[in-house]
């Protein structure tokens, strides 16, 4: 077992519940293409969660990018069998009849957590970016909406010409939570330092029904924007309720309790609206730079 993975689970046992027996949440993983490692992080998302046992986990992998239309034809997840979905995916657009569906089962008040490049997806799927709130690259620019960042305690809608989505070299960076009565991020420490991990910033799209849960410093010296650049948020569409999440670009950056933490919660509301999920200890979530000079 390798080093990484003794700290995921060691971090999962710090969050780990006694027992949900009843009721378990049906949690869809999506992917099968990305520019990341989705064969790596899809086993790490499923074991993070599993070990709240608060939910049920399954997979659907779309067909490879090479792969022959009719490949496609037989991909036909059942949304509406989940209480949450989670993409994993970011690749080739779905096929008309799942993107209706997905769509249909948003509307009706599903639930969708992106994590990380999910929200470099789907750049021309309308409906998606209003989900997503704001997303990044895939030719994004002013024209798919503002920039947000945070600014003297509230959120600034930026319009100003310019691609959409970047992220300077990795690094640890505290995590600072904006609002702390919604139940995903309630009861946590007001900041946690997250593992060393890409800081995405100047995602944008049309930012509708946004509430941005936390943000991160995009500093300068890592080739940063120099605003406070929203990381964890939620989005209403239609009935349903989105949680964006910009953090964990690979395994080596899902060791944190605190990224464990709100990955769960954050499923957990898409789900039900609802967190039951306990909040970690402050110990558990320390907030000092290691390593890292100011
Ligand atoms: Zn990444």
């Amino acid at each position: 077992m390798n080093r990484i993975l003794i700290m995921i689970l060691a971090a999962c046992a710090a969050v780990a519940m006694p027992s949900f027996a009843a009721d378990k949440l049906k949690l869809l993983i999506v992917d099968g293409q990305n520019n990341h490692s989705w064969k790596t992080t899809t086993p790490v998302l499923k074991t993070i969660l599993e070990k709240t046992g608060r939910f049920d986990v399954s997979v659907s992998t779309t067909p490879d990018s090479k792969a022959a239309k009719d490949a496609w034809n037989s991909w036909r997840p059942e949304f509406k069998k989940f209480d949450v979905i989670l993409s994993n995916y970011n690749g080739q657009e779905w096929p008309d009849e799942v993107k209706a569906a997905f769509l249909g089962y948003m509307k009706d008040g599903g639930g969708l957590v992106s994590y990380h490049a999910a929200d470099n997806s789907f750049p021309q799927w309308k409906e998606f970016n209003e989900m997503i709130g704001v997303g990044g690259w895939g030719g994004r620019n002013e024209k798919s909406g503002p920039k947000l960042y945070w600014q003297d305690g509230k959120i600034v809608r930026d319009t100003s010409p310019g691609g959409g989505g970047h992220h300077g070299t990795q690094h640890e960076y505290l995590v600072v939570i904006r609002d702390t009565e919604h139940p995903i991020t309630k009861g946590l420490p007001a900041s946690w330092l997250h593992s060393k991990d890409e800081l995405y910033d100047s995602l944008r799209g049309p930012a509708e029904n946004v509430t941005v849960l936390a943000t991160a410093f995009s500093d300068p010296k890592f080739n940063g924007t120099g605003h406070d650049e929203p990381q964890l948020m939620t989005i209403s569409f239609g009935k349903g309720r989105v949680f964006h999440d910009a953090l964990g670009h690979s395994p080596d950056q899902m060791h944190d309790v605190g990224f464990q933490s709100t990955l769960a919660r954050g499923c957990e509301w898409a789900a039900t609206g609802k967190v039951t999920l306990p909040a970690p200890a402050a110990d558990e979530m320390p907030t000092d730079y290691v390593g890292l000079a100011k």
